[in-house]
């Protein structure tokens, strides 16, 4: 057992399974995961869980606050562990998802400029080629 992972969850106040603990651990090995390719991954070391037992994880862990959930246009929503502030940038080749350390806060200046909103969130998500493919692309 991970205590790193235990003590998170404990954290968050969530109760600690170790269906819970594979959750987590995936996660921060790969940073954002789909619903399916977080469930191919689980089910490689629990063959008998149910895609409805990992969603209700899922959203237990999501009312926590300790999960966020990614939603990108045309993609089907990625799942992350909760971080501070950042923006998302979409590779349009090969999918991949990374976290870009951008500060929001002069946009939503503008925007609320702009607007006379008050915004209280915003979800930057950026798309292009990423190096690697890039590079095969040369
Ligand atoms: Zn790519
Ligand atoms: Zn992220």
């Amino acid at each position: 057992m991970d205590t790193n992972v235990t003590q998170l969850l404990k954290t968050y106040e969530l109760k600690v399974t170790p269906q819970r603990m594979c959750i987590v651990e995936e996660l921060m090995k790969n940073g954002h995961l789909s619903i399916d390719e977080l469930y191919e991954k689980i089910r490689e070391r629990f063959p008998s869980l149910s895609l409805a037992t990992v969603y209700k994880n899922i959203h237990a862990m999501m009312d926590k606050n300790f999960i966020k959930e990614v939603k990108i246009p045309n993609v089907k929503s990625k799942f992350e562990l909760t971080k501070n502030d950042h923006a998302h940038i979409i590779c349009e080749k090969c999918g991949k998802v990374e976290d870009v350390d951008v500060n929001s806060l002069s946009i939503i200046k503008e925007v609320e400029e702009k607007s006379s909103y008050k915004i209280d969130h915003t979800d930057l998500i950026f798309s292009g080629i990423c190096p690697e493919c890039l590079t095969k692309e040369s």
